[in-house]
């Protein structure tokens, strides 16, 4: 019986995205074979993280990486690292860090669930804009002796409200403010990994492991600048420091790096000529039922070239609402996770989206076969 069987907890297939919460993205045999090589020595635990973080850094086109427990963590440590910098004797005085930096600048058009986790690098958010527009003298006058960092969120999927990051790169390096970019979200494209650092001047970029990337979900990276990579460093395990809780052990450290490594060897075309095969097959296979219409859409729900079918029932000629389907889909074992698509006014789900770049062997079928069930 395997683990989750035995533990009476169903399995899921995973046409939403790389959601926390379903388990992030299934990692492929050459990472897996990482971490269980990597589980069987003992290691000099800091040799390992700054060797892997070399490795990473030229793989990714960055000067410096460094492994962390995920895209939050890295956001976290980043921060502790502009605030407190690497000397032991600042690190000390966090997370309250009593006449250190602790405002970290946010766009009101970023904002995002996760804005919290600055406070356990005992920061605060600094709001400037609003949602649909930001002007330069805003950032200008956030910018104070008090600024540890400004924020940037990356993702077409957010609103349009904020500075171009090429304008708050030039605004904040006049002032010596660093900027952060989070894109735990935002690949493919690869290039990305080097884009919004070597590419368009932002200090630091953070990435999860366990989304696109396909590396342990407990895993995540943070790149950039070698002065700021390596005070981040020094906040974090082993360390006995407020950031150890946020520890990558080195089966984490060994899989994200095998990770990086394949994804950024990948024949990316071929892997999107897969998800094309994959969507052309869904609609084949919903074509026809009565009250469902198919679209392609471009982007993923992170707003990354990840392809999706847009799947839209109406009610009145269809065999189940969307609400119902979704349900059905959920509570079936293996459960089959799908991305719900609201109504932004009324909330009604209208549809729903299929994602085709996280199935295993055999999983789109099972998808085609329960929505031709529910729906046929
Ligand atoms: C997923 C996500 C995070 C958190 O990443 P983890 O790797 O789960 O810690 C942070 N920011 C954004 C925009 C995300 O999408």
């Amino acid at each position: 019986m395997g683990f989750y069987d035995s533990l009476g907890v169903r399995r899921v297939v995973n046409a939403s995205t790389t959601f926390t919460a379903l388990g992030g993205s299934l990692m492929p045999p050459e990472v897996l074979d990482a971490m269980r090589e990597a589980a069987g020595s003992f290691v000099d635990m800091e040799e390992l993280h700054l060797a892997a973080g070399r490795g990473i850094a030229e793989l990714t086109r960055n000067e410096a990486a460094y492994v962390t427990s995920g895209c939050a963590a890295a956001l976290v440590l980043a921060v502790m690292g502009c605030r407190a910098g690497g000397d032991p004797r600042l690190i000390a005085r966090l997370p309250e860090g009593t006449g250190l930096p602790a405002e970290v600048v946010v766009h009101a058009a970023h904002r995002i669930p996760y804005d919290p986790v600055l406070g356990l690098a005992g920061a605060r958010v600094r709001q400037i804009g609003n949602a649909l527009q930001t002007f330069e003298w805003e950032l200008e006058a956030a910018l104070t002796a008090d600024t540890a960092a400004v924020l940037y969120v990356a993702g077409r999927h957010l609103a349009r409200g904020a500075l171009p990051l090429p304008t708050v790169v030039r605004i904040a390096r006049e002032r010596g403010v660093p900027v952060l970019v989070d894109a735990a979200a935002q690949l493919p494209p690869v290039e990305n990994l080097w884009h919004f650092t070597t590419g368009l001047g932002a200090d630091l970029v953070a990435f999860s492991g366990g989304k696109a990337l396909h590396g342990p979900q407990a895993s995540g990276l943070l790149l950039g600048r070698a002065d700021l990579v390596e005070a981040a460093r020094r906040n974090g395990a082993p360390f006995q420091r407020p950031a150890r809780p946020m520890k990558a052990g080195k089966e984490e450290i060994a899989g994200l790096y095998a990770a990086v490594r394949r994804y950024v060897g990948l024949d990316h075309d071929a892997v999107a000529r897969g998800w094309e095969a994959t969507l052309a097959y869904w609609a084949g296979e919903l074509a026809g039922l009565p009250g469902v219409a198919v679209e392609r859409d471009p982007f993923n729900e992170a707003g990354q070239p990840v392809p999706r079918l847009r799947v839209d029932v109406d009610p009145r000629a269809a065999a189940a609402d969307a609400a119902a389907v979704l349900d059905r889909l959920r509570g079936g074992d293996p459960a089959i996770a799908v991305l719900p698509a609201e109504d932004p006014v009324t909330g009604t789900v209208s549809g729903f989206w299929l994602g085709p770049d996280l199935l295993a062997e055999g999983e789109a079928e099972i998808v085609a076969a329960a929505l031709r069930r529910l729906l046929g």
